[in-house]
């Protein structure tokens, strides 16, 4: 039996349990790391996320009566119910449950006939670990809820739904990238997407055919200095937008980045969040020719200019993050970056197979020496986007 058959039927007796009924079906929705374009969603630029074999299963059955019961093994507190044509955003107070309840209010905001269900959530995505799994939660219960309704929306639109969800519900102003890995993903691939149109293609990436190993490093730590600068750095960025006369940053070719940057002499600050945000989606279009052409290695030093881009510009890294990526890189790694939003989560690290076991040492060594918690450190193989599982 494979892990997620076996998470399947685990979480379908789990559902009996609390429930005292069979469910209809059993959904997953996988994590995502993001291999480059940090911060590039919400200025309409490129991002290359993959999904994780980690994933997030929604067991569901439907209701007659207009109520939403969810339960969550990885939740304190029990069952929460709440009655459809209550909800109203913002969901303030409301935990964990805002997430699942917020992609049942955007769904039948948008006209969809959603009606009542009870659903059970069993995970094996960190949570808050930068690895997204507020949309796996997210998209595993709108395909949930779109399968037990005969639906059948496309995965973009699973994907929206799930981002407004987020946005105007749970009140996370995050951009598209997440869900989207989480709907849209496919096994043995990143994916490459343009948050201006949503344009996406599938990128081979078989590191293990290359010699090569993406790890993940997640350093356990998460500073509360995140969500006020995530608001100012996407702030800053729409000023620079402005002051240049663009929609957004994307619309600044990296051919016209220093006639930007004099345009900008006025205000550093905006100055160097624009430097990132450009030079980030430059990076994304030179990985993707990296990976087109088969040459996989070389993306390394373009993850460790990205890091680079991140800390001194965009500063939004913190001491774990840094000391992952150089311990990493001094052990001998190909090229290593912080990924996610930053001040804190994970970091990943392009590695060639024989020096894993070093530069893991390496890892848990230094940060044991920092006095740091120990990093959770894993292998991130592409697997597949959103799906139904056999019970
Ligand atoms: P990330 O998406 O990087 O993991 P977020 O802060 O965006 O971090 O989302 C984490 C939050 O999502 C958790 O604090 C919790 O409220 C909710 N969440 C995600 N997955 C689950 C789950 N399986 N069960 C309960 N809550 C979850
Ligand atoms: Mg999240």
């Amino acid at each position: 039996m494979t892990d997620t058959a076996h998470g399947a039927q685990q979480t379908a007796a789990a559902f009996r349990a609390v429930y005292g009924a069979e469910p209809t079906g059993i959904w997953a929705a996988p994590g995502r790391v993001n291999l480059i374009g940090e911060h590039t969603d919400y200025n309409d630029g490129f991002v290359m996320p993959l999904a994780l074999p980690h994933t997030t299963l929604a067991a569901a059955a439907p209701r007659t009566d207009g109520v939403l019961r969810l339960h969550s093994a990885g939740a304190d507190g029990g069952v929460v119910e709440l009655r459809l044509d209550e909800l109203r955003p913002p969901s303030a107070g409301a935990g964990w449950a805002a997430y699942p309840a917020g992609v049942a209010w955007a769904m039948r905001a948008a006209g969809l006939p959603v009606g009542g269900a009870d659903l059970h959530y069993t995970s094996t995505v960190p949570l808050g670990a930068g690895l997204s799994s507020s949309a796996a939660l997210e998209v595993a219960t709108a395909l949930a809820l779109d399968d037990l309704h005969g639906l059948g929306l496309p995965r973009e639109e699973l994907a929206r739904l799930a981002q407004r969800a987020e946005n105007a519900f749970v009140g996370v102003p995050c951009g598209i990238m997440d869900q989207t890995a989480a709907a849209c993903c496919t096994a043995g691939h990143a994916l490459f997407l343009d948050t201006r149109d949503l344009t996406r293609r599938h990128v081979p990436f078989d590191l293990a055919a290359e010699g090569l190993c993406l790890l993940v490093v997640d350093t356990r730590v998460r500073h509360q200095l995140g969500d006020g600068a995530y608001a100012e750095r996407r702030a800053g960025c729409e000023r620079g937008a402005r002051a240049l006369g663009v929609c957004a940053l994307r619309d600044v070719p990296y051919a016209h980045l220093s006639a930007a940057l004099d345009t900008l002499a006025g205000d550093p600050v905006v100055q160097a969040l624009v430097r990132h945000i450009v030079t980030e989606n430059h990076r994304v279009e030179q990985t993707v020719a990296h990976l087109d052409a088969g040459h996989p290695r070389a993306i390394g030093p373009l993850l460790t200019a990205g890091h680079a881009s991140l800390r001194d510009d965009f500063k939004i890294s913190c001491a774990e993050l840094d000391l992952a990526v150089d311990t990493a890189r001094a052990a001998g790694a190909l090229g290593a970056r912080m990924t996610g939003g930053g001040f804190g989560g994970s970091a990943l690290v392009l590695v060639d197979q024989d020096a894993t076991p070093a530069v893991t040492e390496a890892l848990y060594a230094a940060f044991a020496a920092a006095g740091h918690t120990a990093p959770r450190i894993f292998p991130a193989v592409p697997g597949p986007g959103a799906h139904r599982l056999a019970v």
